[in-house]
């Protein structure tokens, strides 16, 4: 391995672990890169824990044609960087991350305007959204690939019902144009999205017997309550949440329900089936393998929530489509959980 190959592997363990810190991302969904010549750069593996990531696991990849050598797999979008390092040889970095703010208003193909300077300087003019494609799909490939080349002074891009992707001189730029993005995308979702007002009520606290026999009728080790304002404010409505984003219907489900306080028998039976259950006026509750399994439904859910509260009231947004939706929770319980 050549200094400079070793270096830039270290800068990218170190950024992967940071993306997680601040919550741009949740365990190993995103994935980064560095540029480290014409030909090759360097990325995060495919389902491995980013809290021990080594050198050894990041892997060298070819840009012209993504080839690798070596055991470790690299990002299932591994693509997607060799096109943005073919498409722009000024770009040394590349993250592609599943934050919050970003993700929720990324179900409107409308893109992001971005108006102060400071952020302008980071991220362009304006944060187009590519067409959709299901994560590590030829056709999520190939939408990026048009936009990133249709607007080639944009930094930032949102992929649809999904998250974004920021592209940069370096790691520490590109960083910080994931943090600005956040912001811009927030101040955005608070314009259309009154969460506060409809969540202002906090709901008497769940009773530890309704904890008892929902954990046992699922035979659950690990139900944990979710009330993040979003998720509180959608439950108030007594609705259904659609899978607004890929990441809501692979890891919670895809429909999740909502429940009355006391209809336990319907709250045990969705969540044998899903990782979250919604229940009216009070929030939801979610479910996992582990307890780090049933944070990330959590953190997830609130996204979602976020997600729908948005979708709902923004022009042209609209969930997914439901067979893209069962399709990844399929593929998601059966080939990726365990790897997590
Ligand atoms: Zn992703």
């Amino acid at each position: 391995m050549t200094t400079e190959e070793e270096k830039a592997k270290t800068a990218v363990i170190q950024a992967a672990k940071e993306l997680v810190k601040k919550g741009l991302t949740a365990r190993t969904w995103g994935n980064i890169s560095a540029r480290i010549s014409d030909t090759q750069f360097v990325i995060t593996p495919s389902g491995l824990s980013y809290d021990t990531l080594t050198a050894d696991k990041i892997v060298t990849v070819n840009i012209c044609d993504v080839s690798y050598e070596g055991d470790v797999k690299p990002s299932s979008e591994a693509g997607i960087h060799a096109d943005v390092y073919k498409l722009r040889p000024s770009v040394g970095a590349v993250i592609h991350t599943h934050q919050k703010a970003a993700s929720a208003i990324s179900v409107c193909p409308e893109g992001l305007l971005i108006e102060s300077e400071k952020e302008k300087a980071l991220l362009g003019n304006i944060v187009p959204c590519t067409a959709y494609g299901m994560p590590g799909t030829k056709e999520l490939r190939k939408a990026v690939r048009k936009t990133v080349s249709d607007d080639p002074e944009s930094r930032g891009f949102l992929l649809p019902r999904h998250g974004a992707l920021l592209v940069g001189s370096d790691l520490k730029t590109t960083f910080l144009e994931a943090e600005a993005l956040e912001c811009v995308a927030e101040k955005k979702y608070h314009s259309i999205v009154r969460e506060s007002g409809l969540a202002r009520k906090r709901p008497p606290e769940l009773t530890k017997a309704l904890y008892i026999r929902i954990r046992r009728g699922c035979g659950t080790a690990h139900l944990i309550y979710a009330g993040g304002a979003a998720t509180l404010c959608f439950s108030k409505k007594g609705e259904k949440l659609l899978p607004w984003l890929d990441d809501l219907s692979q890891i919670a489900g895809v429909n999740i329900c909502c429940c009355d306080i006391s209809d336990v028998k319907s709250m045990v039976r969705e969540l044998q089936h899903k990782n979250a259950v919604l229940i009216k006026g009070y929030g939801a509750l979610c479910t996992g393998n582990t307890r780090e399994d049933a944070l990330a439904v959590k953190m997830i859910l609130e996204k979602g929530c976020m997600a729908a509260l948005y979708g709902e009231k923004a022009a042209d947004a609209r969930p997914l489509n439901p067979i893209d939706a069962r399709l990844q929770r399929f593929v998601y319980r059966y080939h990726y959980s365990k790897m997590s």
